[in-house]
């Protein structure tokens, strides 16, 4: 297990410290984070989560505030003068049907869309919660070596992409202390637990949600003559989409259209009238998004029209319930003082540069508003080295983040995760 030795090293913290706070909270964290897992609620249904979150910072004297955008939460903690920084985690967990075969894994389940679905925190938001109670309990315990504010922000909905527009929706910026800096950080299997990847600039990308409904007229399999056949149609505009950021898009920017669902027809002999495709579209700039956006409508149109459809297609972008989210874009200026921060008592191999992705994060709207706030997200790695070592020895890899399988290192985890938020606030907060 990493310890918070680096922070002896620092000064931050004095050993007796240390040992006095783990002996308190190691154990309860870590009880706290089997019950979030085995607990686990959907987006925008995290009740009991909430409530496990407010009542444990309020005991730790946080003032908090409760239901903004439904199961929302800030807790705020005032110490002197100074900047006032954020801390968000997510609360949400994913239909999935938990196969880690963890003592404390999910049973539970939900409704979703009038469907009974398995929940598990197969995104390991779980962990995000862990670290953040931990950190929120760190600091109120060495109010001496910081000053100014925290922020403990608690998110719905991270994986709709909905729950941190609402909470700015719904004024969050005037509930609570206007932040000057904004914090988050995301678990990583790929990476060896407790190691920090960083990533300056944009970290997380774009994500739209595309709908297309292609018209055919329906008719007799028997008799194609008679009927305009929409899944020839769609299969074609299935093979042209590939080609949008093989052959359109400029090979150094970083862009991806997969089709996630494709429906059309009951039966053998029948020529359904219509055929739905969902699609997701990833980019980092606006002006690749517009590009994809616009070529998908031409090539769905364009199609319609080589196979005589009777009707153009709908091509609807972001109408579903998923929102669109924008890129998670780190500040720079941010990124570099809070790195130097962490390679001044971190050992070099536990902070490493990591290279952007294509995945959503609705964390980039806390800073994007007006005046903008820097923030900044880092991931926090959580496959124990050693298992990393077997696996890509064999030619694996870790199970990834949504994966049923996903069990992260929390015995390692959650203590590198407070150890490195620490470190960054009591930079941020100096005295
Ligand atoms: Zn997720
Ligand atoms: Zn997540």
């Amino acid at each position: 297990m990493i310890t918070m030795a680096a922070l002896l090293l620092t000064g931050l913290l004095t050993q007796k410290e240390v040992i006095e706070y783990w002996k308190h909270f190691a154990s309860q964290l870590l009880e706290l984070y089997r019950s979030l897992h085995s607990e686990p609620e959907l987006s925008f249904e995290e009740r009991s989560t909430a409530q496990k979150l407010s009542e444990r910072l309020r005991n730790e004297g946080y003032e908090v505030i409760e239901g903004i955008a439904g199961t929302g939460l800030a807790g705020v903690m005032r110490n002197g003068s100074g900047p006032v920084v954020l801390v968000r985690t997510d609360l949400d967990a994913l239909p999935v049907k938990e196969q880690t075969g963890a003592a404390f894994a999910s049973t539970r389940t939900a409704v979703l869309n009038g469907q009974e679905v398995p929940v598990m925190h197969a995104c390991g938001h779980d962990v995000h919660m862990s670290i953040w109670l931990g950190l929120a309990q760190l600091l109120v315990r060495n109010k001496d070596k910081w000053q100014g504010t925290v922020v403990f922000v608690g998110q719905p909905a991270e994986e709709t992409g909905a729950g941190a527009k609402r909470m700015l929706d719904e004024g969050l910026y005037q509930k609570i202390p206007r932040p000057n800096y904004a914090l988050a950080l995301h678990v990583d299997p790929y990476l060896p637990s407790g190691t920090i990847g960083y990533t300056r600039g944009a970290a997380f990308a774009n994500v739209n949600s595309v709908d297309i409904v292609l018209k055919g007229r329906g008719g007799h399999g028997a008799a194609p003559h008679k009927a305009v056949d929409p899944i020839v149609m769609a299969a074609a505009l299935v093979q042209s989409l590939q080609t949008i950021v093989s052959r359109e898009m400029n090979p150094t920017e970083p862009a991806v259209v997969t089709i996630g669902s494709i429906h059309g027809g009951t039966r053998y002999n029948i020529i359904p009238d219509e055929v739905k495709l969902q699609l997701t579209v990833r980019s980092y700039s606006a002006a690749a998004r517009d590009r994809i956006l616009n070529s998908i409508r031409r090539m769905a149109s364009a199609i319609a029209t080589a196979y005589r459809a009777p009707a153009t297609p709908e091509v609807l972008v972001d109408a579903g319930n998923q929102l669109a989210t924008p890129a998670t874009v780190n500040d720079a200026a941010l990124v570099d003082r809070i790195v130097a921060a962490w390679q001044k008592v971190l050992p070099k191999e536990r902070v490493i540069e990591r290279s952007p992705e294509m995945i959503g994060e609705d964390f980039g709207r806390f800073g994007e508003v007006t005046p903008p706030i820097p923030s900044f997200m880092f991931r926090l790695g959580t496959t124990a080295p050693e298992e990393l070592k077997h696996l890509s020895e064999a030619g694996l890899e870790p199970a990834p983040l949504h994966s049923s399988y996903y069990l992260p290192d929390v015995e390692s985890a959650i203590p590198a995760g407070i150890e490195a938020m620490y470190i960054a606030l009591t930079d941020l907060l100096k005295r």
